[in-house]
């Protein structure tokens, strides 16, 4: 069970709080992957854009990756290093800021590259360092659940071989992007590569690059590094390009928590809990995905003596995070501790029924925590008209 020894008792609720020595210990585990192999490692932006982290994480990543204008310019203003982008297609108003920004843009098919291309070819003339990459879908990947699976016959995410060879101009393109793992160990990506290899190995050494995308579980406890490393020596050492590696989950997984108090208890055919804070605003992936949160002390329904039903303070029926149990009874006023609550929680949250944001919080390497931000009732009203 995770240990935890932060004091919550005067932390407003909701609030997230993200354990900066943890999230420092991620870091230095992605470190030395790179250290080790020479791959270069980007946050991707989408999990995890807790930009007062980012001074501390750009000592140890290479830069950023985004899914937008906003996320590359965030990368570009708080974090540095390298900014590159993805999305499955580009808006012309937006590509000259893009193009200011970036280092690296990946085009989702041949026809956006063909036009961008004639400004790219511009702003190089220019002297500025733009490389660009084709999005690639090798038509392999080990996902179940389809909204996730970016491989799924008909998915609009990179271009299949058999397009790749009518209409693949490579003129001007320096490399190669396939993203088709989640929550994955290195096993899959080595099976995964075979086929990469398979289908595009061929074009692998006209490229200066090679990005990996994001999916590898790499600090998580069972991740086998070792064979990750091995892989990235192999392509890198094989075809002379460098290899990139841009995870999201695995750079902010296990630091934080989400910290709740429970505001009214009942029963209608089971024991319910009502809490500050809901699965559908500040932790639509329990929706979504969707999984099972664990909580602090918290056990599977009926390990411990009392179960209760968690739910939010929305009116949506189905804002339900789960079932726990516990040793004793809850009260109102109980905080609980939600954990691993860093990864796609701050970045999808939402205002629906006008719930309050949760702070967000820091307990810092010297053990204090910190109150990194508020939101009121502006924020709310901010989004609206
Ligand atoms: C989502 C995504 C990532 C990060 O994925 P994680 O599962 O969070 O590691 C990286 N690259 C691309 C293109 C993505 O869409």
């Amino acid at each position: 069970m995770t240990k935890f020894n932060i004091d919550i008792s005067r932390i407003p609720t909701p609030c997230y709080l993200v354990d900066e020595g943890l999230l420092e210990r991620n870091m230095k585990i992605l470190q030395g992957v790179s250290d080790r192999t020479g791959c270069k490692i980007l946050l991707a932006q989408k999990a995890f854009s807790m930009f007062s982290m980012y001074p501390m994480m750009s000592n140890y990543l290479a830069g950023t990756t985004a899914s937008s204008l906003y996320e590359a310019r965030l990368g570009k203003e708080e974090f540095g290093g390298e900014t590159h982008i993805f999305a499955p297609a580009y808006k012309d108003s937006e590509m000259d800021e893009i193009l200011k920004l970036c280092d690296h843009i990946v085009f989702n098919s041949c026809s956006q590259w063909r036009r961008f291309q004639d400004k790219v070819e511009k702003v190089r003339g220019f002297g500025k360092k733009l490389e660009c990459g084709i999005r690639i879908n090798p038509e392999y990947a080990e996902i179940e659940t389809d909204i996730y699976n970016p491989c799924v016959t008909g998915s609009r995410l990179g271009i299949v071989l058999s397009d790749f060879e009518k209409e693949g101009d490579l003129q001007g393109i320096d490399g190669l992007h396939f993203h088709t793992m989640c929550e994955q160990n290195s096993d899959t990506l080595e099976r995964t590569l075979h086929v990469v290899e398979d289908k595009f190995g061929k074009y692998f050494s006209q490229m200066k690059w090679i990005n990996f995308g994001g999916g590898h579980h790499i600090t998580r406890a069972d991740y086998d590094i070792a064979r990750l490393e091995r892989c990235i020596a192999y392509i890198q050492n094989t075809y002379q390009v460098q290899v990139y590696l841009e995870p999201g989950e695995a750079a902010a997984l296990h630091t934080g928590y989400l910290v709740t108090e429970v505001l009214e208890l009942g029963r209608n055919g089971c024991n319910l809990a009502i809490l500050d804070t809901s699965a559908a605003c500040h932790m639509p992936d329990v929706l979504e995905m969707p999984y099972r949160p664990e909580i602090i002390g918290a056990g599977k329904p009926k390990e411990k003596p009392y179960t209760y039903r968690l739910g939010g303070p929305t009116c949506l029926a189905g804002d339900v995070i789960g079932d726990y149990s516990f040793d004793q009874p809850l009260k109102v006023g109980d905080k609980l501790v939600f954990t691993d609550m860093s990864i796609y929680t701050m970045v999808k949250n939402n205002t629906f029924n006008g719930i309050k944001l949760p702070a967000i919080l820091t307990h810092t390497k010297q053990g204090e925590t910190k109150m990194i931000r508020e939101f009121g009732y502006e924020d709310f009203k901010n989004r609206l008209s």
